[in-house]
């Protein structure tokens, strides 16, 4: 096999520096063991998050001096509008400044207190978003002990089904699927498992939306590993998919390619009045929604550009070169890598140390301290919750570090350092310190958290 190689150059450099030991070790206490308080230039190799971290291309830089900034009907919406309905087939459009917002307007509007969101698996704003109107987030993805399942992102029917004939149809205004599945690794869903979720919630009058962040990641994993479909195209897979929804949310952080923005789709005419009316108050206006003409204009070649199958094909298997790298040193990742990240089992790596000591929050620190490199917790820290009736905190079964790759930035000689990294931390590991926390807030306590080490 020829060796796996960016399909593209590099016409921008941006330079990048690595503290030393004793700086980093100083870095870390003063960001209080929590990654989110560090400054991006003492990070050598950013991997918190492929969200808004895109490099962008020639063609969308020279797209930013078209954008059309008139407050009212931009040239640059047009354009967007036209693309997303080309490749995602809704007809309303409606651009907000990035997926949580959309999140926002879209369930406030739809969601009653105590009604229930059926998922695979929401994301942390999302499930934050759904709870903050009082609804029900509830997670049904598959659970398989088979460790090279193509399609671990799919939702359990079964599971769906029950949760349905249990709190009643009326108390679920919608369903929704996440592709790929961020928080079970990055994961795809099978266009077979999408078909039969649409034909369920059908039988019930229940709609299907769409968390559509890196559709064109999970079109790439349909191509590859889903009989049929192997002589479609990217946009052919795409279009079939969302055909089976009746809208979406999207982050074009993520596959629009973009540094900012996104949108809500759908078709239904009522709901997007009522989303508008939300829209005005808390966004900008219909046709801009908290964004620049000339992000929008991003966001409309990112999405063309993203369809590439050359580019897919070196993303999901540069994803793929890092994870087998960390394989081969013994490092315990969740397989089979997922579209845009490696998700290491923290807590296995570091069993010494116990779930309330937060071991993958530890192991990102140790990252850190080590080789510069960071990286973020998928877990005690991130999706801990306390039971309401009982009062003891409930603990995801992983404590997961996830290493999300930045789109088109970092090279594979990056991810030969990131692998040398875990290396050194591997050779250590039996003197890594668990962590307490000393401060949280109330929602998505995450990313403002401090802790102290134990
Ligand atoms: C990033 C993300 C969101 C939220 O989008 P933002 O642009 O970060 O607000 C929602 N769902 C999923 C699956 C995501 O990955």
């Amino acid at each position: 096999m020829k060796a796996l190689v960016e399909p593209y150059k590099i016409k921008t450099v941006e330079s990048i520096k690595l503290l030393s030991y004793p700086e980093r070790e100083q870095r870390l206490k003063q960001a209080h063991f929590n990654l989110f308080n560090l400054k991006s230039e003492d990070v050598f190799i950013d991997l918190l998050t492929d969200s808004g971290t895109s490099a962008m291309s020639d063609s969308q830089w020279s797209a930013l001096m078209l954008g059309d900034e008139a407050y009212a009907g931009a040239k640059s919406y047009y354009k967007l509008e036209k693309i997303v309905q080309e490749i995602f087939g809704y007809k309303h459009v409606i651009p907000v400044h990035q997926g949580r917002a959309g999140e926002h307007l879209f369930f406030t509007t739809v969601l009653k207190k105590g009604d229930y969101v059926p998922s695979n698996t929401h994301f942390d704003t999302t499930r934050a978003n759904i709870s903050y109107v009082g609804g029900i987030p509830v997670d049904l993805v598959i659970q398989t002990k088979d460790c090279e399942h193509p399609f671990k992102g799919n939702i359990d029917l079964g599971k769906l089904d029950d949760l349905i004939k249990k709190v009643g149809k009326e108390k679920i205004p919608l369903g929704t699927l996440t592709i790929t599945n961020n928080s079970v690794g990055g994961q795809p869903v099978s266009m077979q498992n999408i078909k039969e979720t649409k034909e369920l919630l059908s039988t019930y009058g229940i709609p299907l939306y769409f968390d559509a962040c890196r559709f064109a990641e999970n079109a790439y994993f349909i191509k590859k590993r889903e009989k049929g479909y192997e002589n479609k195209t990217i946009k052919e897979i795409c279009q079939e998919l969302f055909s089976y929804g009746e809208g979406c949310i999207m982050s074009a952080k993520k596959d629009g390619l973009a540094n900012m923005g996104g949108f809500f789709a759908c078709n239904d005419a009522t709901l997007v009045d009522k989303v508008t009316h939300l829209l005005v108050l808390f966004e900008g206006f219909r046709t801009y929604g908290g964004l620049a003409g000339r992000d929008l204009e991003a966001v409309a070649r990112g999405l063309q550009e993203v369809l590439d199958e050359d580019y897919l094909a070196f993303r999901v298997n540069q994803v793929k070169y890092l994870g087998d790298q960390l394989d081969k040193l013994g490092v315990p990742i969740v397989k089979p890598t997922g579209g845009h990240a490696v998700f290491v089992d923290g807590g296995e790596m570091l069993s010494h140390i116990k779930k309330e000591n937060y071991p993958a929050q530890a192991l990102t620190c140790s990252l850190y301290k080590e080789g510069g490199v960071r990286s973020v917790e998928v877990g005690g820290l991130m999706l801990s919750r306390k039971d309401k009736e009982s009062g003891k905190m409930i603990f995801p079964d992983a404590d997961l570090v996830r290493l999300a790759i930045p789109r088109r930035v970092y090279t594979n000689s990056h991810m030969d350092y990131v692998a040398s990294v875990f290396e050194e931390v591997k050779k250590k590991k039996g003197k890594v310190k668990g962590l307490k926390l000393v401060y949280e807030a109330p929602w998505l306590r995450h990313f403002t958290a401090k802790l102290e080490e134990v």
